[in-house]
């Protein structure tokens, strides 16, 4: 690991102004930044430790939705009331995330944050378009089980690891993000960035922004959610696919459905398609096999990932089951 400056501030305002500088990068949990130093992939020429500003609460917005800070940690997330009580989808990824240990350090802002687990992206060894744009991509003829099938480029095939993400993104979060000129706020659908030419950009973040909260919308009366993960190993693994389902039926008809995947996309990935295959319609397998097909339409699989095709179609229509079964 490379030496670097810190300094630590308890205002965002202090916090906005250092993290401005070329080099400089925030830390909170430090759950992706410390490993990634560790491995030489970061070198920051500064760290910010921010633990000490004011973004560690959750709280009942005016009109019943829920605000978030950037600080909160995943364990008290996933386990506060509301959350457990309105956003159950939220609270089923979040545990279905990492450990006890880094739920218990991980923090808001750094999950919507966290880097890749993409091997080559991991170690410096390999040519890497995301670590040192214009390098190559070792996954694209490597070893790809784990990459993106949707979204992907020629440059760069990251899937983006988080499951808190991919059910923030079906219950369309809002990203508060404070700057150096101002505050502004984004749906987390714009958030993320394919990858594109760029994959070094996965973000709409200026340098020096920092996020201060996230905001779920009020879900309507007799909302149901679901969140399912698909893995090699039951716990303390990323998902192969996964699906967030947020939906309102009446009877038996699909009245609205908001839909993201994971483990298949370049960012945590909304479904649109999907949603349109299915709003107005019966529940049921017809239905939700044409929701699956128009979801994984555009899939773009290599040689060692194409089961995540039909993995995340199954994924989806379990989701689909599980969520419309009680009506
Ligand atoms: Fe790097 Fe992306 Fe290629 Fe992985 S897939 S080696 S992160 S460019």
């Amino acid at each position: 690991m490379q030496a670097f400056d810190y300094s630590h501030t308890d205002s965002v305002e202090g916090a906005v102004r250092a993290g401005s500088a070329t080099g400089v990068k925030y830390v909170a949990g430090g759950t992706t930044l410390i490993d990634l130093m560790k491995l030489d992939v970061e070198r920051p020429a500064k760290i910010v430790d921010i633990n000490g500003l004011p973004l560690n609460r959750i709280e009942s917005t005016p009109h019943g939705g829920v605000r978030i800070g950037a600080l909160v940690r995943n364990s008290d997330l996933a386990h506060h009331a509301l959350v457990q009580q309105r956003y159950t989808v939220l609270s089923e990824a979040l545990l279905s995330g990492a450990s006890p240990q880094i739920r218990n350090m991980a923090s808001t802002a750094g999950n919507l944050l966290q880097r890749t687990r993409c091997y080559y992206f991991r170690d410096i060894a390999y040519a890497c378009n995301k670590r040192n744009p214009g390098n190559g991509c070792a996954a694209l003829d490597g070893f790809n089980r784990i990459h993106a099938i949707l979204g992907t480029s020629e440059q760069c095939i990251a899937t983006h690891p988080s499951d808190m993400a991919v059910a923030m993104m079906a219950l369309e979060a809002l990203v508060h993000i404070q700057g150096e000129k101002g505050r502004r706020n984004v749906p987390l659908n714009d958030f993320y960035l394919e990858p594109g030419s760029t994959p070094d950009r996965e973000n709409v973040l200026a340098p020096g922004e920092l996020i201060t909260h996230v905001t779920l919308p009020p879900l309507a009366p007799g909302t149901r959610s679901y969140y399912l993960k698909r893995r090699d190993r039951a716990s303390y693994e990323f998902a192969l696919a996964s699906a967030a389902v947020v939906m309102q039926m009446h009877g038996r008809r699909i009245q609205r459905v908001r839909i993201a995947l994971g483990g298949v996309g370049t960012k945590p990935w909304r479904a649109v398609q999907a949603e349109h295959a299915l709003e107005g319609r019966e529940a049921g397998m017809e239905t939700f096999r044409a929701a699956a097909e128009a979801a994984l339409q555009g899939a773009k699989p290599l040689h060692d990932n194409a089961f995540k095709v039909e993995l995340a179609k199954r994924t989806l229509i379990r989701t689909l089951k599980v969520v419309t079964r009680a009506a």
